[in-house]
C-alpha cells in the first residue's frame, strides 16, 4: 500500500499537465516543419563544416523564437581544419558503354577539381604483381577488392609497400566496392590541417557498379570511369557549439534534467543527416516549444541540449560535461533521442527509477495507443555507448538512450545516402516530439531526483 502510494501521487498530480502539452502537441505540433527546415535550408552537418555551424544558429535562433531568453551556444572545439562537400558530386562509366555510378568517399579526402576520367584497373595485390602492371597505373581508377565497412575503406593491400608503391604510380585514386547499396560517410580531421592533407583519393561504389566494372576490365574491354568530387577544405580553426537552452525550475532551479540529441551528422553524398539525427533534433526543439507554449513551470530545471561532434564520438557531450563538472550532482537525468525516425517505445533502467517514468509513459501510452512506452527494469544498468548519454553516464548521472520501435528500417538509412527528410515518418515524429517534452516534465516534477545507481 505504502509503494503504490508512493508511485500513484505524484502522479496524480502531474497528469493534467501531462494532459495539457499531448493536447497542445495534438493540435498544433510543428516538428515536421523543423526537420523540413534543417534537411532541406540546411543539409548534412558533419562537425567542422559551414552546415553545421549554420544549423548551430539556425536551432539558437529557434529556441529564441520559442520564448527561450536564455538559449546559447556553449563552445566544445576548435576544429583544425573543416570539411564540406560541394554541389558537384557524381560519378559514372564512359566505357564501354554509359552507366551511372553511385559512390561515397570519406570526409577529409581529396577531391577532384572537376570530373576526373581515367581507365580502370585491378590493384595489384604483390610487388610482382605491381611490376607486371606498373605502366598502366598512372591516371587509373584503380579497383580495391574488399568490400567496406561502415567505418569506410580499408585497405585491401596486406602489404604497405605494395600500396605504397601504387600510390606511388600517379593513379587517380582507389575504387573500394560496398557490400550491398549502402553508401557511407566517415572519416576525421585527425592529423590534419589545411595543408597537411591526404593525397590519395579512396571512395567506394555501390556493389552492383563495382561488379559491372570488374566484369568489364575482366572481359579485357577498355574500361573508363569518371568521378567528380567537390571536396572542399576550411581553413581552421573551426569552433564547435553545443546549443543550451533552459526553462527554469520554480521550485528547485539548480536542479537539472537535461534532454536533447546530437546535431552534427554524416554526409554521405545524398545523405541529409535527416534520421541522424536531425529527428532527435528537431524533437528537442519541438519540446522545447511546446513546453514553452504550455505556459506550465516546471519545478526542476529542464535543459535541452544539441551536441555537435557526436558522430566523431561523443566528443561534444563529452566535453559539455568536462566545463559543467562542478554542478553535475544536480543533474537528475539526462535523456537522448538518436534512435532514428521511429516512435520512442521507452527505456532500460534500474526498478527505482520506473516511478519517475511511469507517469509519462501511462500518458503517452494512453494518447498514442498504437505506439506504447513501457519502462522495462534491469537488475544493473550500462548506457555505455551508443550516443550523448554515455558521456553523462560515465560521470554516474542516470543517463538514457529512448528505445525506438515502427515500420522504418533504420538499418537501412544509417550514416547512408538514403538518410533523408522523405524516409522520416511524421506520425511517429510528432510521438517523438510530445514524448520528450512530457518525459523531461514528468522527471522536472517528481518529488526528489533520480537516485544515483549503486
Ligand atoms: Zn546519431
Amino acid at each position: 500500500m505504502f509503494l503504490a502510494a508512493l508511485i500513484i501521487a505524484p502522479k496524480l498530480q502531474v497528469e493534467p499537465k501531462l494532459n495539457q502539452i499531448i493536447a497542445l502537441s495534438k493540435s498544433d505540433n510543428q516538428v515536421m516543419n523543423h526537420l523540413r527546415e534543417l534537411c532541406y535550408g540546411i543539409g548534412p552537418r558533419v562537425t567542422g563544416s559551414p552546415q553545421l555551424t549554420k544549423a548551430e544558429n539556425w536551432a539558437l535562433a529557434k529556441f529564441k523564437s520559442f520564448g527561450y531568453a536564455n538559449a546559447h551556444l556553449e563552445k566544445w572545439a576548435d576544429i583544425p581544419v573543416g570539411f564540406s562537400r560541394g554541389p558537384n558530386n557524381s560519378a559514372r562509366m564512359l566505357e564501354p558503354f554509359q552507366s551511372e555510378v553511385k559512390f561515397s568517399s570519406n570526409c577529409w579526402m581529396p577531391g577532384t577539381n572537376g570530373p576526373l576520367k581515367g581507365h580502370v584497373v585491378f590493384a595489384p595485390n604483390t610487388l610482382a604483381e605491381f611490376n607486371k602492371v606498373k605502366s598502366k597505373l598512372n591516371g587509373a581508377w584503380v579497383l580495391a577488392g574488399a568490400p567496406v565497412t561502415m567505418r569506410g575503406a580499408q585497405s585491401t593491400s596486406e602489404d604497405a609497400a605494395v600500396r605504397k608503391a601504387i600510390e606511388a604510380a600517379g593513379i587517380n585514386g582507389f575504387v573500394y566496392g560496398a557490400k550491398d547499396d549502402h553508401l557511407h560517410a566517415h572519416g576525421t580531421w585527425k592529423d590534419k590541417d589545411f595543408t597537411k592533407r591526404p593525397t590519395t583519393r579512396e571512395l567506394t561504389i555501390r556493389r552492383e557498379d563495382w561488379d559491372r566494372l570488374a566484369r568489364n576490365v575482366n572481359f579485357g574491354r577498355k574500361t573508363v570511369a569518371e568521378f567528380s568530387m567537390d571536396h572542399i577544405w576550411h581553413k581552421g580553426p573551426v569552433a564547435v557549439h553545443n546549443v543550451v537552452a533552459e526553462l527554469k525550475g520554480t521550485e528547485k532551479p539548480d536542479e537539472v534534467i537535461v534532454i536533447g540529441g546530437h546535431l552534427d551528422s554524416w554526409d554521405a553524398p545524398g545523405s541529409q543527416g535527416a534520421s541522424d539525427n536531425g529527428t532527435g533534433s528537431s524533437s528537442t526543439l519541438e519540446a522545447a516549444r511546446l513546453l514553452m507554449k504550455s505556459g506550465l513551470k516546471p519545478k526542476r530545471t529542464i535543459r535541452f541540449i544539441l551536441w555537435g561532434g557526436e558522430e566523431q564520438g561523443l566528443l561534444g557531450s563529452t566535453e559539455y560535461v568536462r566545463q559543467h563538472e562542478s554542478e553535475l550532482s544536480k543533474v537528475s537525468a539526462c535523456v537522448v533521442d538518436d534512435g532514428g525516425s521511429n516512435y520512442e517505445n521507452g527505456c532500460s533502467g534500474i526498478a527505482a527509477w520506473q516511478p519517475f517514468f511511469q507517469p509519462a509513459f501511462d500518458a503517452m501510452t494512453a494518447a498514442f495507443p498504437d505506439m506504447p512506452m513501457t519502462f522495462r527494469p534491469v537488475e544493473k544498468y550500462n548506457a555505455s555507448g551508443g550516443s550523448d548519454q554515455a558521456s553523462f553516464n560515465a560521470k554516474g548521472i542516470p543517463a538514457f538512450f529512448m528505445g525506438k520501435a515502427g515500420t522504418q528500417k533504420y538499418g537501412h538509412i544509417w550514416h547512408t545516402q538514403y538518410d533523408r527528410y522523405e524516409e522520416v515518418v511524421p506520425t511517429y515524429l510528432r510521438q517523438v516530439s510530445t514524448s520528450m517534452a512530457v518525459t523531461a516534465f514528468t522527471l522536472a516534477s517528481a518529488d526528489t531526483m533520480l537516485p544515483r545507481q549503486k
